[in-house]
């Protein structure tokens, strides 16, 4: 358990001892958590709308929680761009391919997993943001009502301390919010 409330396992190796990669995140049940990661992992952020063990290995690198894969094939079976493509012709592509970047942290993705339960200091939404490149993954809770500046300050404290300013960040934010981001950075 981190200090911020969330909680964390690791891969574990042949002989017992724990990888020293990213810790996978644990996905509380009852929430909407795992539905919001599957649209993601599956739909938009490493789109493309893999096959169910295509989009496990995506999910198990950085995810646990029990009986993931089965959760997975129904999600896929509801989705309806995957309805609507015959299996083995085409796959649907994510709508715009950015070209691979040359440093890793210089293009990052900043997603918001929204309405979860709150917790006990007040948190309902995980902000995650990946490395474009090497795929790697930070996360922070944070609260969703949160302005601008709060999580300006959050984003600093959990990631720029890190890795410094990326030089380009694609997120599912509102315009708006993002340019009064980067004046706030
Ligand atoms: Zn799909």
């Amino acid at each position: 358990m981190e200090d911020n409330g969330l909680l964390f396992t690791r891969h574990w190796q042949q002989d017992d001892s724990p990888r020293e990669d990213d810790a996978m995140l644990c996905v509380p049940r009852g929430d909407n958590l795992g539905y919001q990661l599957f649209h993601k992992y599956h739909d938009i952020e490493l789109g493309g709308h893999f096959g169910a063990n295509r989009t496990y290995k995506l999910l198990a690198e950085r995810f646990f929680w029990p009986r993931i894969l089965p959760s997975i094939k129904s999600y896929i079976k509801s989705c309806d761009t995957c309805q609507c493509t015959k299996p083995g012709r085409t796959t649907p592509r994510p709508l715009m391919m950015l070209p691979v970047p040359q440093d890793c942290w210089s293009r990052i993705g900043i997603d918001f997993i929204t309405k979860l339960l709150t917790t006990g200091s007040g948190n309902d939404c995980i902000t995650t943001i990946i490395d474009h490149l090497t795929k790697r993954v930070h996360w922070f809770p944070m609260k969703e009502s949160m302005s601008v500046q709060e999580f300006t300050w959050l984003f600093v404290k959990h990631y720029v301390r890190l890795h410094g300013l990326p030089s380009v960040i694609v997120s599912d934010r509102d315009t708006r919010f993002m340019s009064d981001f980067w004046q706030e950075v």
